[in-house]
């Protein structure tokens, strides 16, 4: 199918991409990689009257530090991201999750500003943000604001993004001394999670001191598995942190679809949630 027809703007600076949206009003969308938003277009799910194409803005791409903290670019891609040595170095997590995300074409095109605005709650990214704490920083009219990645995910595709922000920047917390592993149940390789993991431990003499673990796929948004958090403090041994995985689909409400049910995806969580720790604490 084609698109319904569109006008088509690529500006060359964030500001002029700004001053772009701000005059469409809700009429205009943001083109990053294109790999979610053209295929809504030719099904017709999504047809803006612009579209906004961010993809020669030089300074949307590429990773730097910033003291304890890495900003990613929104418009890097996925195969930048994991091919970064800061990204590498300091936020192990996201580099090895973004290497389970779909195939090398879809990565050479596909960005992490594009995944998180998308907020789709089985992608991959979401959940790994989510457990790295990080911080997303949107460019509107009136300036720049940064959003903690818990207050940015609103509901089923729905970001805490206003039509007329663009999001410019990602901000990780290096998560240096954390033990990390992503962990995707899917049915064929390279498809979207059934159910995902993302986990980060810190451990002190031998117990596990710290974790944080991120679920894809659990509900309307990525979730953080905050009982299995709690309950995992503490956990010394592999029964120990089995048992505290048994809390990993607590608050959650996973959706019945084709793949799996409810039920089905809350003992996925158990069982991919002490996996995920085991290996990221080294016990596995
Ligand atoms: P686009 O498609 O260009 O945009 C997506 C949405 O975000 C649009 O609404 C757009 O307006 C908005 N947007 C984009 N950038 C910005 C910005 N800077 N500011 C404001 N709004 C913005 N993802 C996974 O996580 N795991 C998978 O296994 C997976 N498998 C896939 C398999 C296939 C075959 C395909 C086509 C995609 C798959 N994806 C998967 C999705 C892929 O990761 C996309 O790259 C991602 O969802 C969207 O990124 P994009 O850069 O292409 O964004």
């Amino acid at each position: 199918m084609i698109p319904p027809a569109f006008d088509y703007a690529r500006p060359s600076s964030v500001d002029e991409a700004v001053r772009t949206l701000a005059g469409a009003g809700d009429e205009a969308k943001v083109l990053a990689g294109g790999q979610s938003l053209l295929p809504l277009m030719r099904l017709r799910l999504a047809y803006p009257e612009l579209v906004v194409d961010v993809g020669r803005i030089p300074e949307l791409r590429g990773v730097r530090e910033d003291g304890d903290t890495l900003v990613i670019g929104a418009m890097t891609t996925h195969h930048d991201v994991i091919a970064d040595p800061l990204v590498r170095r300091h936020a192990g997590l996201l580099a090895a999750a973004t290497a389970t995300v779909a195939d090398p074409a879809v990565r050479h095109r596909g960005t992490l500003g594009g995944s998180l605005a998308h907020a789709d709650p089985a992608a991959d990214l979401p959940a790994v943000v989510l457990a790295l704490d990080g911080e997303l920083v949107a460019q509107g009219p009136g300036g720049r604001r940064t959003i903690p990645a818990r207050g940015f995910f609103v509901d089923f595709l729905q970001s805490a993004l206003a039509p007329d922000e663009l999001l410019v920047e990602v901000r990780i917390p290096k998560a240096d001394g954390w033990g990390f592993h992503y962990e995707k149940f899917h049915r064929v390789a390279q498809a979207y999670a059934i159910v995902g993991v993302a986990a980060l431990v810190r451990r002190d003499n031998g117990q596990i001191a710290e974790t944080r673990i991120g679920l894809t796929n659990m509900g309307a948004t990525p979730l953080r598995a905050s009982a299995a958090e709690h309950a995992l403090s503490g956990a010394g041994d592999p029964d120990a942190v089995a048992r505290a995985a048994d809390s990993a689909a607590e608050g959650t409400r996973p959706a019945r679809d084709t793949a799996a049910s409810p039920e089905y995806r809350a003992h996925l969580a158990r069982v991919l949630t002490k996996r995920a720790v085991l290996a990221a604490a080294g016990m596995g």
